[in-house]
């Protein structure tokens, strides 16, 4: 169905009132009521990100707009467009770009957006699809290609993955595994320990041995390492990776500081990766869903993820922050 819609449409709202108390409802919406933007998307799925979590839950000040539509990606069709390169009942991809963050996002049946921060869905996935990898999984990609282009091969050794249980941390262990390398999976859940081996880990660690406070410089354990924690279990990711590697930092799981030395950098010649999803160029975008498309092997894919209805997103978004999903969740908008 690619009909511009009439009436209203569900969506979810967080709001603040004067006190700066953030409430989060159900609502109806109507195009009026959406943003600027050259191109109107019926959101056919979506997902529950991290970050989803955070503006839900108001952890973190991920809403700098209200009230504010959350949900920072959404697989869907176009139904209107005075974009040159897109036209009604084309199938796209969006995440990023401040959506769910500054412009309303993708938990509502409708968004009106900029045709520039579109990617067109690669053929080989469904929507749903698409969004079992959404801003997690494009971000997993994105740690990948960081490493590649440092100069990192699987014969470099062996690479470490934070969050293994999480949405980038399932993706990146897949993706790797799939492209020849040694994964050892850093996870707080060693109960999912056969899980991570299916998805390709070679070796489970506690996550422990990461996030509590540790030495400027440790054995020398792994070539690199995909980080989506920061805080202690990215200084200490840094410290225990061998002479020349190089470490992918995307998240914040454990917390924002960094309190590690520059003894990795100037001891060992180590290097950190700054890894961002939201304001990635779009060529970058492109090759980063182009490869996924090719290399993720779409088994392990349907593996790692669970669909939920519209009514399920705001209890999921609490169980995310609580580190209670696995994988990754796809929201069907029915
Ligand atoms: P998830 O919640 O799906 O996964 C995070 C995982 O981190 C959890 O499943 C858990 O894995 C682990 N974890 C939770 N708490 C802690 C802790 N205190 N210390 C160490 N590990 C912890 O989130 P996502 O995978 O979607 O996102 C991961 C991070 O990456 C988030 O911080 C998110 O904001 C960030 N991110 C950044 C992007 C960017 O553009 N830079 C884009 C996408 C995500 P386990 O139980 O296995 O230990």
């Amino acid at each position: 169905m690619t009909d511009v819609p009439t009436g209203p449409f569900r969506a979810i709202l967080v709001s603040r009132d004067e006190n700066k108390n953030q409430s989060v409802d159900t609502t109806e919406l109507t195009l009026d009521d959406l943003m600027e933007g050259d191109v109107v998307v019926r959101v056919e799925a979506t997902t529950v990100n991290y970050k989803d979590g955070l503006a839900i839950t108001g952890k973190s000040p991920v809403v700098r707009r209200w009230p504010m539509v959350p949900g920072i990606d959404c697989a869907g069709t176009v139904v209107s467009s005075d974009h040159a390169g897109f036209a009604a009942g084309d199938a796209v991809i969006l995440n990023g770009w401040g959506v769910g963050e500054t412009h309303l996002g993708a938990y509502a049946q409708y968004m009106r957006v900029n045709g520039d921060w579109l990617i067109r869905r690669p053929d080989a996935f469904s929507a749903t699809d698409a969004m079992a990898i959404g801003t997690a999984g494009y971000t997993a990609m994105l740690c990948v290609m960081a490493l590649e282009r440092y100069g990192l091969t699987p014969q470099s050794g062996p690479i470490v993955v934070s969050g293994a249980n999480g949405g980038v941390g399932t993706v990146a262990i897949s993706l790797l595994s799939g492209l020849g390398y040694t994964v050892i999976a850093s996870t707080g859940r060693p109960q999912e320990a056969d899980f991570l081996k299916e998805l390709g880990a070679d070796e489970i660690i506690e996550r422990s041995e990461l996030s509590d406070p540790g030495r400027p410089l440790g054995k020398e354990r792994w070539a690199g390492g995909v980080d989506v924690a920061g805080s202690h279990t990215l200084a200490n990711m840094l410290a225990m990776t061998s002479y020349g590697g190089a470490v992918a930092a995307c998240g914040l799981a454990q917390g924002m500081d960094l309190p590690t030395t520059v003894a990795p950098f100037i001891l060992r010649g180590v290097s950190l990766l700054g890894v961002d999803s939201v304001m990635a160029a779009k060529p970058t975008r492109e090759e980063a869903w182009r490869r996924l498309a090719q290399e993720l092997d779409i088994k392990k894919l349907h593996s790692l993820s669970q669909t939920i209805g519209f009514a399920d997103i705001v209890p999921t978004a609490h169980a995310i922050i609580e580190g209670d999903i696995r994988g990754r969740v796809v929201v069907d908008m029915g």
